[in-house]
């Protein structure tokens, strides 16, 4: 039977519906970024407590719009970790206890797998292998990956994830938590040659970024009063900066592991510069390039119900203790058993 997906690592409470015949059948997302917004950043308590409000409510709509009855559900997976472990409890709990009401297997999944994943909801779904670019608020990796479950660890930041760039960069200008999507449309009024940032660690061999010297470098040239004009002139050489860097490391990977495709996912996956550029890399060097839909590269829920259906057969019986894990490396997941 269908597969139910339960997300709720971070500040996004979703729940989706995944048929291995059928394909996604619904998926439903309540976003939290209103209730953080006043913090400046995602406050954790009261992240577990919103998830609390609204994760049956969005199972329920999930499952009636998949049209799918409780009882025909095949498996119950949830985003078992990396993420806030309060947050994570939630989705773990409830999926624990609806897997045993329904005498199902519960199935835990891997945050950042199931980003990797998410490109696979498209058509044309990647082949493996491929190489993916994992960019997300907590994230930066290049990973080589040969199959399910199957996946060699190439690179990450050696500091700040990518996401999280973007987010403390556009604090600094001023602009609302989450900061990511305000910065790049701030940075399409931006101009070009007004400022140029370094792009870090390109001029030495290897796959490690590092992004939390950009927005020093930001702040080093902000005017004590910046005009809107300003604000939009480094927002811009920031996006640039980052986007060159991330084309330019994308590249490198793909010729020393010899891998024709790529596939980018996670929040800054969203991110339109990003696209373009790796559009364009790709049609150069005649690789293919693949990404999930917008909506599917932030949190949801379809990336998890979707690697559910993967590790159906990795599903336990319910009734155990809860398994919630802050810290998961991604490297440390083998393939899936067979179904
Ligand atoms: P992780 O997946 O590593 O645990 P997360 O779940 O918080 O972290 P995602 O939901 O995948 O991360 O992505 C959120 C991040 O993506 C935020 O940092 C946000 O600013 C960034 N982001 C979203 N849209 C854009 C965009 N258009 N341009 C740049 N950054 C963006
Ligand atoms: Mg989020
Ligand atoms: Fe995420």
């Amino acid at each position: 039977g269908p597969i139910l997906g339960i997300e709720t690592s971070c500040d996004e409470t979703a729940a989706a519906v995944y048929d291995g015949a059928r394909g996604l059948l619904a998926h439903t997302l309540y976003s939290q970024v209103r209730l953080h917004a006043q913090y400046g950043g995602v406050v954790p308590e009261l992240a577990s407590r919103d998830h609390v409000r609204r994760i049956n409510g969005l199972i329920r709509l999930a499952l009636q719009q998949a049209g799918v009855e409780p009882a025909q559900l095949g498996g119950v997976a949830y985003t078992a970790g990396p993420g806030l472990i309060g947050a994570l409890m939630v989705g773990a709990a409830v999926a624990s206890g609806l897997a045993s009401a329904l005498d199902v297997p519960l199935i835990p999944v891997h945050h950042m797998e199931a980003h990797l994943l998410a490109p696979m909801l498209e058509t044309p779904a990647p082949a493996f292998p491929f190489l993916a670019l994992l960019v997300s608020g907590g994230h930066t990796q290049l990973v080589a990956v040969h199959g399910h479950g199957v996946y060699a660890l190439l690179g990450e930041s050696l500091d700040d994830a990518v996401g999280e760039a973007f987010d403390k960069t556009a604090k600094l200008l001023g602009l609302p938590y989450p900061g990511g999507p305000h910065l790049a449309k701030l940075a399409e009024h931006g101009r070009d040659g007004r400022f140029r940032f370094p792009r870090p660690m390109t001029d030495r061999p290897g796959f490690e970024f590092s992004f939390s010297g950009l927005k020093t470098a930001v702040l080093s040239a902000l005017p004590v009063q910046p005009s809107d004009q300003d604000k939009a002139d480094l927002a811009h050489a920031f996006q640039e900066a980052v986007t060159d860097t991330l084309v330019l490391k994308v590249g490198r990977a793909l010729e020393s592991t010899g891998l024709r495709r790529v596939i980018v996912a996670g929040g800054v996956g969203a991110n339109q510069r990003l696209r373009e550029k790796l559009a364009a890399y790709a049609e150069r060097h005649g690789v293919q390039v693949y990404f999930p839909r917008l909506a599917f590269c932030t949190d949801n829920a379809a990336m998890v119900a979707y690697t559910g259906w993967v590790r159906r057969a990795d599903g336990v019986a319910p009734g155990g203790s809860l398994f919630a894990t802050p810290r998961w490396p991604l490297d440390q997941l083998r393939p899936p058993r067979a179904a």
